[in-house]
């Protein structure tokens, strides 16, 4: 795949970028390495100015980021200006928490004198230069959630941003750069993925997190486990969003539009399988497809489109795919299913009814705006089928029936449950999944935890 900004809205070639060659490489290798070994010494109190730095900056950018972002990928701008936002509100949140979060923490000495310690402490100290493999559907987010609480931890990124989303990358380490961390406390490396092997073999590199696809996951896993090196994976999603009788139904309708549709319905944690409770299935499905149909599709420059392009065209044909295959199974497509005419990688929101689990939009992963709808004949049937996929990264439910709710939250197989409402990640919660969605945390006390060094101190 070239390293270039592509818009998705018209396919025009915006900017082609040379890949960075061996030297290039091997000289920001050594920066991360050289910068880290003094970045680790600062305090919290100096690396929260200069995070709070580059939120201010951030604020002060967000309508010229806002519209590069929707011309590398196709978000809607208001969207992407939201998630401008949302970035500033992370590193303001670890700038003020960090501190807190890795404090020393000292065992009760009476649980450790066997040990024959007069006093023992935990030490969250950092582990060196961490490289951020990273998607271009959220293309600051994704990279301001490793990098704040890498940051403020004492480490150091390398990014190697997705090659459609350069210009965004190049955006992110002069933005660091500009908030005044040294340079070498963040990097962009502009590579394609075949770079990433060698990089992540190279000794300098201590650890590594992955946000993408399954088989990107795999190959960065495979190597980060040949060379004993940590890694934290948030891969694909299908989460199920189900909804049971006692529903506020026109609330649950309207959110179910929002939760698929988000980002061109090109997110993770987007809800795409719809489970619904057979005695209001039929009321919730005439209220969902409503919604589907009236959504404005259109230019994502434009303020009012909520539904932009897809990113790519194989993203496009992937999507497509899976509707094709499950129609010819038997399903039906309540609305959308069709391509339309003209320049971009448009695709309607889509409802596809009558899937079974053989079909291919059963078993993977719609990364754009298709929803599947499924009908359960009490909870037990809701939560087979919600767990019956390979993914396990959130979930949604709606009920008011309180027993319910325990009963999804002891049973249903992912890293989150959102109860009335929609699946979102907020700097203070815990973000991951289980099964093949990936493993490890993001955000919270356990995101900035996982690339430290818990160190022990034992004092006789
Ligand atoms: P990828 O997983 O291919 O891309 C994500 C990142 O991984 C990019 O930086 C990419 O680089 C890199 N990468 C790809 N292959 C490898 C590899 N073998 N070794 C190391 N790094 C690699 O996502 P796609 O854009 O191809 O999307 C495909 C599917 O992945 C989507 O349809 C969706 O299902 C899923 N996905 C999930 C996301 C999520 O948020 N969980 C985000 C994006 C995609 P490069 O761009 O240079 O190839």
């Amino acid at each position: 795949m070239p390293i270039a900004t592509v818009n998705p809205a018209n396919g025009e070639t915006i900017k082609t970028y040379e890949p960075m060659d061996e030297e290039e490489l091997e000289r920001r290798l050594q920066l991360a390495e050289a910068t880290f070994r003094t970045y680790r010494t600062t305090s919290f109190a100096e690396r929260a100015a200069l995070l709070e730095r580059a939120a201010d900056l951030l604020d002060e950018d967000q309508a010229d980021i806002g519209r590069v972002m929707t011309t590398e990928m196709g978000k809607p701008v208001k969207q992407a200006r939201a998630e401008a936002a949302k970035c500033a509100k992370a590193m303001r949140w670890y700038a003020a928490h960090a501190e807190a979060l890795l404090a020393d923490e000292e065992p009760d000495p009476s649980d450790v004198t066997d040990s024959g310690a007069s006093r023992a402490v935990v030490r969250y100290r950092p582990l060196g230069p961490v490289l951020a493999v990273m998607p271009w559907n959220f293309p600051l987010w994704q990279v301001v959630r490793f990098a704040a609480p890498a940051l403020m931890a004492g480490n150091v990124g390398l990014l190697k941003h997705a090659s459609n989303v350069p210009q965004t990358a190049l955006y992110l380490e002069d933005l660091f750069h500009r908030a005044g961390f040294p340079v070498g406390c963040f990097q962009t490396l502009l590579v394609g993925s075949g770079a990433i092997d060698d990089i992540l073999r190279d000794e300098r590199v201590r650890a590594a997190t992955l946000t993408g696809s399954e088989p990107a996951g795999r190959a960065v896993a495979s190597t980060a486990g040949e060379m004993i090196k940590k890694t934290v994976l948030e891969l694909g999603g299908s989460d199920p969003f189900i909804v049971m009788p006692s529903a506020d139904l026109d609330r649950a309708a309207q959110v179910a539009v929002t939760a698929r549709v988000q980002n061109n319905g090109q997110s993770c944690i987007a809800a795409k399988r719809f489970i619904v409770h057979t005695d209001v299935y039929d009321a919730f499905a005439e209220r969902f497809v409503a919604g589907m149909r009236a959504l404005r599709v259109g230019d994502p420059l434009e303020e009012d489109t909520e539904v932009g392009p897809l990113a790519s065209e194989r993203g496009r044909e992937d999507l497509e795919e899976l509707v094709d295959d499950a129609r010819r199974g038997g399903a039906r497509v309540l609305c959308g299913g069709e391509r339309p005419e003209g320049p971009g990688w448009f695709y309607p929101p889509t409802v596809v009814a009558d899937v079974d689990r053989e079909m291919r939009i059963h078993r993977e992963e719609t990364f754009g705006p298709v929803a599947t709808l499924y009908r359960a004949n009490d909870l037990d049937e809701a939560v087979l089928i919600a767990n019956d996929s390979l993914f396990g990264l959130s979930s949604n439910v709606w009920t008011r029936d309180e027993a319910e709710v325990d009963r999804f939250v002891r049973d249903l197989e992912a890293g989150g449950v959102f109860v009335n409402g929609m699946t979102a990640s907020h700097p203070a919660l815990p973000f991951g999944g289980v099964k093949r969605s990936g493993y490890g945390r993001e955000l919270s006390g356990h995101g900035i935890r996982e690339f430290c060094n818990i160190t022990t101190v034992w004092h006789g």
